[in-house]
């Protein structure tokens, strides 16, 4: 048994990274446990061909350092898996973090030793380690989702997750390859695997919106300009969007606050134009009424649409490859030729939403009687989003409640970060917090401040552990149903509802009140002493009224 640490981190994604560096300046000692052999996270095991992040390089980094911001330099304007993979790697060895790392080790276990106020972590290497705070920075979308289709073992060929890539590049020449899923790893995929292929066999449940991502390389100019402003550019990420991104086309947008519905056809096609021109996630920059109006979401719906029949040859495939349901309820696909890969001789599309695959022989996949030849298979099936990683643990609180049992119904926190009964246990960027609708390294940044906060006005007022009240998780479970009610996400399947785990139940995952509001939820909490939360198992005095003074709050350790 090794001594114990303030602080255990599990998973060295952006999250994870971020938890080691800002803990360990507030003079914690920390070790993080990462199941990958390096840092990275998505970055780390996304390597299936095309994969790119689709909010601007710029501002999908770090901000919580002026230097790094200025001595990065991004090659591409959203940039790719292994320039995103280096970054990673750059952060984690500029602020030598590295040495508290452990990598190749798996956390398999994680219970609350409530007499010591500790908890107890099990890793795959056998060892138990000790700490008073456990930091989750385990992702919200790094528990792959195997689809349970029957024969799947039986397959002669190689079957690859997008989410498992092997490290060494795959080369599909001359190969029948099918892939099953297009969600987003395969709108990016399909394209480079069509080239390199002799066929490509693609087995569709739901066609997604897909808009074009228009990457090329990064201007030195805008570099330049940014690096020359980056505080203010962040400022306004923070304090003046939505979603944590500010630039669209390489310059900063102003939010239309005019309806959809109130527009001439003319007014709405000229805007809907002009975001389709910049590419990216531009479209999300639109009417208002989008988002909760069917008939105006429709207007907007039916302008992708069309884009996607332009882009199609053949009717039959269009139809096919066409979405009825309303957009942007489910993540908005950023493509680089995804459509137009669909009108190359070697690609063809199989519809399996009404005949799903029967099974998988061992020469390839069996829809409605008949086989698809196939060499090589590739899943493209996604992840047990949110809650998954944290699932997929024993995670043992008080009085031996399981994780698995607090969010058998739906998955309760308080603001996304902390859960009843599990005391001094921190959720980062996942479950109940604006997670991916916003921009996910700046919603990490604010929660693991938000954290670093927490453990030193616990320490400076000499209380041991800190959890939620079981009343704020069922509080904060109707700001979220709240939230999500008053917008047509619950009108499409999709995991940000849970949709597509077989068996979870159907809920909010995600905080969509917008990061200002969120932000302001948390300094509240801070501000007035915690009142959604309970101290010390609520065995000693509850919070005081006023908060603990900041100059009362010095480094722990
Ligand atoms: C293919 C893909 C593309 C994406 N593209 C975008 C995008 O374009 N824009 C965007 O905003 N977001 C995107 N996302 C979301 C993305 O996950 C976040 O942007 C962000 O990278 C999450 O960082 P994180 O540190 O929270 O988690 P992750 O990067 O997922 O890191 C979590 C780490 O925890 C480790 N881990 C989990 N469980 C354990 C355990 N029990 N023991 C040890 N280690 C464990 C995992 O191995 C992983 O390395 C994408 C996600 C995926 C999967």
């Amino acid at each position: 048994m090794q001594q114990s640490l303030d602080a255990i981190i599990v998973g060295a994604g952006m999250a994870g990274i971020y938890a080691v560096y800002h803990l360990r300046r507030l003079g914690l000692s920390v070790r993080l446990f990462e199941a990958g052999s390096s840092v990275g996270g998505t970055w780390y095991w996304n390597r299936y061909p095309g994969a790119r992040v689709d909010i601007e390089s710029m501002e999908y980094s770090y901000a919580f350092s002026e230097e790094l911001q200025q001595e990065w330099e991004w090659s591409e304007r959203y940039a790719g898996q292994a320039e995103l993979a280096r970054y990673f790697e750059f952060v984690t060895d500029r602020f030598d973090l590295r040495r508290h790392m452990q990598f190749d080790t798996r956390v398999d276990a994680a219970r609350y030793d409530e007499a010591a106020d500790e908890w107890v972590v099990e890793t795959s290497d056998g060892g138990t380690h000790r700490a008073r705070f456990c930091v989750m920075t385990t992702g919200l979308l790094s528990a792959p989702n195997k689809p349970d289709i029957p024969g799947l073992e039986s397959f002669a060929g190689a079957v690859y997750h997008t989410g498992l890539w092997p490290k060494e590049k795959v080369d599909f020449t001359g190969q029948r390859v099918g892939v099953v899923g297009t969600g987003s790893s395969a709108v990016q995929a399909i394209p480079l695997i069509a080239a390199e292929a002799a066929l490509l066999t693609v087995f569709q449940r739901t066609p997604a919106y897909a808009v074009p991502l228009r990457n090329h390389p990064m201007p030195d100019e805008y570099q330049r300009k940014v690096k020359a402003d980056y505080a203010e550019w962040r400022r306004k990420e923070r304090h003046e969007s939505f979603g944590g991104w500010v630039a669209v086309h390489y310059a900063p947008v102003e939010p239309v606050t005019t309806l959809a519905l109130d527009a001439t056809p003319e007014a709405r096609q000229a805007l809907y134009e002009d975001r389709w021109r910049n590419g990216g996630l531009a479209l999300y920059n639109v009417y208002p009424d989008v988002y909760v109006n069917r008939e105006a979401n429709e207007t907007l719906a039916e302008f992708v649409r069309g884009k996607i029949r332009e882009r199609v040859q053949d009717p039959a495939t269009a139809a096919l490859l066409t979405p009825d349901y309303p957009i942007l309820m489910k993540r908005l696909i950023a493509d680089t030729n995804y459509y137009e890969t669909y009108n190359r001789d070697n690609v063809s599309l199989v519809d399996v939403s009404r005949q799903p695959i029967e099974r998988i022989t061992p020469g390839g996949v069996m829809v409605g009687g008949q086989e698809y030849a196939c060499d090589s298979l590739v899943l493209a099936t996604g992840y047990d989003a949110m809650t998954g990683a944290l699932t997929r643990m024993h995670i043992e609180g008080r009085n031996g409640a399981l994780i698995t049992g607090h969010w058998a119904q739906r998955a309760r926190t308080y603001l996304g970060l902390m859960c009843a009964g599990f005391p001094n246990l921190f959720i980062i960027d996942a479950v109940g917090s604006p997670s991916v609708v916003f921009q996910p390294v700046f919603v990490a940044e604010e929660q693991i401040n938000w954290v670093g906060d927490c453990i030193r006005q616990l320490h400076a007022s000499g209380r041991r552990c800190i959890e939620a009240a079981a009343s704020a998780e069922d509080a904060w479970g109707e700001e979220c149903e709240r939230a999500l009610q008053a917008t047509l996400f619950p009108t499409v399947n999709s995991w940000y509802v849970g949709a597509n785990i077989a068996g979870k139940s159907h809920m909010g995952l995600i905080y969509l009140g917008g990061m200002a509001e969120y932000r302001r939820w948390m300094s509240d909490e801070a501000a007035h002493a915690y009142p959604g939360f309970v101290f010390d198992g609520g065995r000693g005095a509850q919070a005081s009224a006023a908060p603990v003074p900041q100059e009362a709050v010095r480094s722990v350790g």
